[in-house]
């Protein structure tokens, strides 16, 4: 089965995905996590990749889009889930005629609804492990012993360049601009399902758990 989880910046999205990964063996694709990556290539690609997500603002589709399409010909048992993929129309159109060509179908879009005043505090406080991905707050959820990996014991925790207000505030207008347009795509091609965002994880985990039994 092959999802998206669909929703602006701060929704859960990385949390939920990573819960699907572990609880049903589904592979998380995060252009987010693969532009990470890229930025630290050292390349001429990277650097300017970099630029773009610390001023908040999109990668190109074609970008983008390339790094989808090299992972969907590699074959996932579980399923893949969407992470923050596709963000423009012209990204959703690609991923249909991908999935198309690789046999593949789309099951679900889980619209992850909150509120942009939640999104602010949940995303200054955040930050992640930098071996496992566990994602911490500072406020609802720091790690046990401060400065270590609760789950893996590493003490590499970070927070990302783009989790301040001033990027944030770029990256929801990005996303009310040129992401918000595929929940109505999306619904009109009968897919989409929305849940709240706002509730505690295991909620919202247990809402997703409901839609994927169902789909
Ligand atoms: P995320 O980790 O999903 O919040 O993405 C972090 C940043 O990476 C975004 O603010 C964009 O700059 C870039 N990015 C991630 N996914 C995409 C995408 N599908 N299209 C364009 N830019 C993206």
């Amino acid at each position: 089965m092959n999802i998206i989880l669909l929703g602006p910046p701060g929704a859960g999205k990385g949390t939920q995905a990573r819960r699907l990964v572990e609880g049903r063996g589904m592979t998380q694709l995060s252009t987010g996590d693969m532009l990470r990556e890229a930025r630290t290539s050292g390349t001429e690609m990277g650097r300017k990749v970099a630029e773009v997500m610390d001023r908040g603002e999109l990668v190109t589709d074609e970008i983008v889009i390339g790094l989808i399409e090299e992972k969907l010909t590699q074959a996932s048992g579980g399923g893949f889930i969407f992470d923050g993929f596709p963000r423009t129309l012209a990204q959703a159109d690609a991923l249909s005629q991908l999935l198309d060509r690789t046999g593949q179908g789309l099951h679900a879009v889980i619209e992850m609804r909150v509120d942009d005043g939640a999104l602010v505090a949940r995303i200054t406080g955040r930050y992640t492990c930098g071996n496992c991905g566990e994602v911490y707050h500072d406020q609802t959820r720091p790690t046990k012993v401060e400065g270590v990996c609760d789950v893996c014991g590493s003490t590499d925790l970070k927070r990302r360049a783009d989790d301040n207000e001033e990027s944030l505030r770029q990256r929801l207008m990005e996303y009310y601009k040129k992401t918000s347009p595929l929940i109505g795509y999306y619904y009109a091609l009968g897919l989409l399902r929305p849940i709240d965002g706002l509730a505690e994880v295991d909620a919202v985990s247990a809402g997703i758990a409901a839609v994927l039994d169902d789909a």
